[in-house]
């Protein structure tokens, strides 16, 4: 794991050991506040130590930005903390339970928590030195972002990766909800964007990533239009590519299971 000083006031995990799933910690005034756990209990506890020692704060906060198990598996070290997620957070959680067969102990270990949830959006902090979370979807319905005015930076979670495609092959993704916010971004006033996986980015990253889904989305709404199917979206001249490199085909993995979807 590497810990990465974004700036004074962000700091970022990033674990190797897992497509460069990244957990952050953004410090406020009197609390640390952390954003997603990571993978493991192990890399958590770290990273929460690491913080507490170099800001001699003890008070911390949890936000999860959705309830996948690579955001939320560290969460050993927060159990006596609030855990701020998204309405959605624990219909997605159940899901992800049954669909990953979690078992009956780690079920009633996330009971146990102190969840709070998000209605729409959420400020922490004082006047100057605030971070704030909204509802966003998209990757999944539960998927909540964070916003850092003071240093221009936003926490993406999984709505926004790097280095790699983007990963839609989900039963509950919606492209357009995903869209609609990524040009909710583009209006925003930012300079660093910490993503779900991979490395940090700029602001062009958001448009290029946009681009894309919006030729997708197009190029599939055409497609269920003149019942093509699936095979033949797929060998498609004008079906879009990622930007970027996709070694395990995850964007034809997304573009199959999403045309079906639209298919039903
Ligand atoms: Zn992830």
């Amino acid at each position: 794991m590497d810990i990465i000083k974004l700036t004074p006031s962000i700091f970022i995990c990033q674990d190797d050991n897992y497509y460069l799933v990244n957990s952050c910690c953004v410090i406020l005034d009197s609390e640390l506040i952390f954003i997603d756990t990571g993978l493991n209990n192990n890399t958590a506890k770290k990273f929460v130590r690491e913080m507490k020692n170099r800001t001699d704060m003890k008070n911390i906060k949890l936000v999860l930005t959705h309830a996948h198990g690579d955001h939320i598996g560290g969460i050993k070290p927060f159990e006596n903390c609030p855990i701020i997620v998204s309405k959605y957070f624990h219909g997605s959680l159940n899901e992800n339970m049954k669909r990953y067969n979690w078992g009956e102990k780690r079920k009633k270990y996330y009971n146990l928590l102190d969840f709070d949830v998000l209605t729409n959006q959420k400020i922490i902090g004082d006047e100057d030195n605030y971070i704030i979370f909204k509802q966003m979807g998209g990757h999944s319905p539960e998927s909540i972002y964070g916003y850092f005015p003071k240093d221009k930076v936003l926490i993406a979670g999984d709505n926004l990766l790097s280095k790699m495609p983007q990963y839609f092959p989900f039963s509950n993704t919606n492209l357009d909800d995903w869209i609609i916010g990524l040009q909710e971004w583009e209006k925003m006033d930012i300079d660093w964007v910490v993503v779900g996986h991979g490395d940090v980015v700029k602001k062009d990253h958001i448009t290029r990533v946009r681009e894309f889904f919006e030729e997708l989305v197009l190029f599939l709404e055409r497609s269920t239009s003149e019942k093509l199917s699936v095979e033949q979206v797929l060998s498609h001249e004008h079906c879009p590519t990622y930007f970027e490199d996709d070694p395990e085909k995850w964007t034809v993995m997304g573009i199959e299971a999403y045309y079906k979807r639209m298919l039903e």
